[in-house]
C-alpha cells in the first residue's frame, strides 16, 4: 500500500484515540519497529522515548518475547477461561507472584489498565458487600489518572475531557497527594472521610503520576496513608497500571513501601507491547470473602479474551527478560546517568523544574501552555523533527526509554532536550 492510499483510508474510516480529527495533523504511517525504533513509511527513523506509551520497555520486536509467541501460537491461541485454564497462565503466575509484593496472592485476567482497575474497584466494593458492609465511597490521589472506563475515568482526577460523563460517575472523594508538609493534614481528611465507614477503597498510582505529567512523590508519606487506610478497613489499589515492571527502579513501585496494598493493577509493559493484557491482584483475604458455598458470593466479572495464552506466554518471557541482569543493570545505569544530568537542566534558564524516579525523567519548561495546545503541539514537532518521539504534556517534556537503550543513545537523547531548551532561550525560538 502506498503512504497515499493508507493515509486515505486512514481518513475515512478511522477514528483515533484521544483526537479531535478537525484540526489534527493525518497521523503519522509507521512501517515498522525494532529495538528501540520507529520507522515511518516516508523512511525516516524515530527514537521512541516513551517506549510506546511505557509498553515496550525491552524494545520493539525483541527476539525473546518474538519467540515466545511463535512458540506459543502452534499450540493455543484462545480458549475460554472460565472453567477451564492452560499452561502458560500457570507459568505466567508462578513467574508474576515470585517477583510481586510477597502478600499478593491471586491474579485475575483481563485486557488493559482501564478494566484492571474497573475490577479492582469492583472486587473492593463485593469484598464489603459480601461481609454484611455497604460501602459506596472510593477515594483517590488528586490528579490521579486510572483509566477511561466509568469507574476508571471517576476514580481520576484529571478530568478536563470528562464534562459529558460527570454526572454518571460513582461516589469519589480526593486527597491531596501526601508530603512532608500536608501529611497530618491528610491523615486528618481521611479520618473525616471514613467516620461513617462508608470507603470501601482507596486508589492510588505510586511514586509517579504519569498523565499528571509524571509528578512525583516520596513513599514514606503514602506509606502512612495506606496504613491509615488499612486500619479503617479501607482497601488499598495501587495503580501500578504504569509504574509496574521496572519504570521506577524497583520491579513495582509498591516496593518502596513499608505497607503492601491489598490490591494491585498491572498492564501496560506486563506483555512488553506485545499483546493487550492486564492483571488485576489481591492479597488471600481478599480472595477469601468470595470463597464460599453461596455461588453469588463470588466474583461474576469476566473478559472473552480474559487469561489469553498467547498474552500469558508473551508476559512470562517478559518477565525473565526484567528479571536478567542485563535488563536490571541497565536500569540501574539509566536511573543513575538520570540523576546526573537532572543537575545539568535544572540551572537551564528554560527550566522550571526537573525530576527523575528510575528511567522516567520530567523537565517542566518555565512557560505556561495547554496540555495539548499549540505550543505543545510545535515542540512535539521539534522532537521528530529531531528523530526522537516523545509526547509532551503541557509544559512537561518527559522520557521513559526502553531497558535496552544504550549510553549512546542516552547521550544522544539528553543533547536533544539541552539543544531544544537552548533554542528555546535563544531568539530563533519560535515558540517563545
Ligand atoms: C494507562 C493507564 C491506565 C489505563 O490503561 P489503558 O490500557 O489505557 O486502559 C490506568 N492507569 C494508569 C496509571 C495508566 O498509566
Amino acid at each position: 500500500m502506498t503512504l497515499e492510499e493508507l493515509q486515505k483510508l486512514d481518513a475515512q474510516h478511522i477514528w483515533h484515540p484521544l483526537t479531535q480529527h478537525k484540526t489534527a495533523n493525518s497521523p503519522l504511517a509507521i512501517k515498522k519497529a525494532q529495538g528501540n525504533y520507529l520507522f515511518d513509511m516516508a523512511g525516516k527513523t524515530y527514537f521512541d522515548a516513551i517506549s510506546s506509551w511505557y509498553t515496550c520497555s525491552y524494545g520493539h520486536t525483541n527476539p525473546v518475547l518474538t519467540q515466545a509467541i511463535k512458540k506459543q501460537v502452534d499450540e493455543l491461541h484462545h480458549v475460554v477461561f472460565a472453567g477451564m485454564t492452560h499452561e502458560p497462565a500457570a507459568q505466567l503466575s508462578k513467574k508474576l507472584i515470585g517477583i510481586l509484593p510477597d502478600n499478593q496472592q491471586k491474579l485475575f485476567f483481563s485486557e488493559n489498565g482501564s478494566t484492571s482497575v474497573e475490577i479492582a474497584l469492583k472486587m473492593a466494593f463485593q469484598y464489603h458487600f459480601n461481609r454484611g458492609e455497604k460501602r459506596n465511597v472510593v477515594i483517590a490521589l488528586e490528579n490521579g489518572f486510572h483509566g477511561d472506563t466509568f469507574g476508571a475515568m471517576s476514580a481520576s482526577g484529571l478530568s478536563v475531557y470528562n464534562g459529558p460523563f460527570e454526572d454518571f460517575f460513582i461516589d469519589v472523594k480526593r486527597i491531596p497527594v501526601p508530603t512532608e508538609e500536608n501529611l497530618s493534614e491528610v491523615l486528618y481528611l481521611i479520618d473525616e472521610l471514613t467516620t461513617q465507614n462508608q470507603v470501601a477503597s482507596f486508589i492510588y498510582e505510586p511514586l509517579v503520576q504519569g498523565a499528571a505529567a509524571m509528578q512525583m512523590h516520596q513513599p514514606e508519606h503514602l506509606c502512612q496513608v495506606l496504613k491509615c487506610f488499612q486500619e479503617k478497613g479501607v482497601l488499598t489499589i495501587a495503580d501500578e497500571v504504569m509504574t509496574g515492571f521496572g519504570k521506577t527502579g524497583y520491579n513495582f513501585a509498591s516496593e518502596a513501601m513499608l505497607n503492601k496494598p491489598d490490591m494491585m493493577c498491572l498492564s501496560k509493559a506486563l506483555t512488553g507491547g506485545i499483546m493487550p493484557m492486564a492483571i488485576t491482584t489481591c492479597t488471600k483475604k481478599v480472595y477469601d470473602a468470595f470463597y464460599d458455598d453461596e455461588l453469588a458470593r463470588g466474583f461474576f466479572h469476566g473478559h472473552t479474551y480474559s487469561g489469553n495464552p498467547l498474552g500469558c506466554a508473551v508476559a512470562a518471557a517478559a518477565i525473565d527478560l526484567l528479571t536478567s541482569d542485563a535488563i536490571q543493570e541497565n536500569i540501574q545505569l539509566i536511573t543513575q546517568s538520570h540523576k546526573k544530568h537532572i543537575k545539568v537542566y535544572q540551572s537551564h534558564n528554560a527550566v522550571d523544574s526537573v525530576r527523575s524516579c528510575g528511567v522516567i525523567l520530567a523537565i517542566d519548561l518555565a512557560i505556561e501552555m495547554e496540555r495539548y495546545g499549540s505550543k505543545r503541539n510545535e515542540i512535539f514537532q521539534w522532537f521528530m523533527n529531531h528523530g526522537i518521539f516523545l509526547r509532551p504534556l503541557g509544559k512537561t517534556i518527559y522520557i521513559v526509554p526502553p531497558f535496552t537503550t544504550s549510553p549512546q543513545e542516552l547521550e544522544l537523547l539528553y543533547k536533544a532536550l539541552l539543544v531544544f531548551l537552548d533554542e528555546m532561550t535563544s531568539k530563533k525560538a519560535q515558540f517563545l
